[in-house]
């Protein structure tokens, strides 16, 4: 908790939620601090996909350069049919329980990935899976994104909008079905490793107005307290909408860019929208 007056705490320059290499990332984690310190971020958190293992290098970084860093991670959740994503702030990322739940979730991953190449197969695109291995940095954790360039590289697709358009999401040929997390379980890991949980994207799932509203009874119910406001992945009506549902739920508010790469970020690190005044940043906690 930080005495620091409401207007002070909005003004921080924060980005609670971005990728290295250790995931879908395109920057090492030393070379997105360094391009978020040259932004102009003042509070950075590392929130790779079901992965800790870049925390310790930009935490050193961070430190060297007089920072502010918070680890994180982004939980895959499975929910409703739909996957749901679920930022871990704050947390102590050598947690047993968090560990032993991040392992378990990434697990599932080599095996999805091959039934990702086989559907692929089908329609003609061949050995995607060894062409998405050559954009994975981390062997343990190939994602989607890593089919994506792959399918780009090779002139399949034009980009890596179009290849998830066309190939990537559900229904399309290289979509398969897959258990992640459940929502309880991924707020259970984060809250036993002393962390907030944030809802990532809540625009981004092709969710009911009934099993958005479900997520988020769940998501609190569970002792989730933050939902991403201003998201990169959001656009401004998006965000004044979910600054509705931060008000009527009384969760805290996160401004995150969701930075992947230059390429591949609508929003640079650090280059947010600045939060509603009214809202209590989730940063509140963090510092
Ligand atoms: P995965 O966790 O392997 O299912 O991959 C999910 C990742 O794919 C996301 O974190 C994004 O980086 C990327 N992604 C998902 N949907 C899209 C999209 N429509 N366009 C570009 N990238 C996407
Ligand atoms: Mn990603
Ligand atoms: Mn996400
Ligand atoms: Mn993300």
């Amino acid at each position: 908790m930080t005495s620091l007056p409401a207007a002070a705490l909005h003004a921080i320059n924060a980005d609670l939620h971005c990728h290295s290499t250790v995931s879908d990332g395109w920057l090492e984690p030393e070379a997105l601090v360094l391009r978020a310190l040259g932004n102009g971020v003042e509070l950075l958190a590392l929130t790779d996909h079901d992965e800790v293992g870049g925390i310790d290098a930009a935490a050193r970084v961070a430190a060297a350069h007089g920072l502010r860093f918070v680890p994180g991670v982004e939980i895959s959740v499975s929910f409703a049919g739909e996957t749901v994503h679920i930022v871990g702030l704050g947390i102590d990322h050598r947690h047993p329980a968090l560990s032993a739940g991040l392992a378990q979730v990434r697990e599932g991953r080599d095996a999805r990935a091959v039934r990702m190449s086989e559907s692929l197969e089908r329609v003609g695109i061949r050995d995607a899976l060894a062409g998405a291995r050559r954009f994975a940095r981390n062997p343990a954790l190939l994602s989607r994104a890593h089919f994506a360039r792959h399918l780009v590289a090779s002139g399949v697709m034009p980009d890596v909008r179009t290849v998830f358009d066309h190939y990537l999401v559900r229904g399309k040929p290289g979509f398969v079905d897959h258990q992640w997390a459940t929502l309880e379980q991924a707020v259970g890991w984060i809250r036993a490793a002393g962390g907030i949980a944030v809802v990532a994207h809540p625009a981004r799932y092709r969710l009911s107005a009934a099993d958005l509203a479900r997520l988020f009874d769940r998501f609190v119910a569970a002792g989730g307290e933050a939902v991403e406001v201003v998201s990169g992945a959001h656009t401004e009506d998006e965000m004044r909408r979910f600054a509705t549902v931060a008000r009527q739920r009384g969760l805290l508010a996160s401004r995150a860019s969701d930075f992947h790469g230059e390429k591949e970020s609508a929003v640079d690190l650090g280059r947010c929208n600045p939060l509603p005044p009214d809202l209590e940043p989730v940063w509140s906690r963090l510092l």
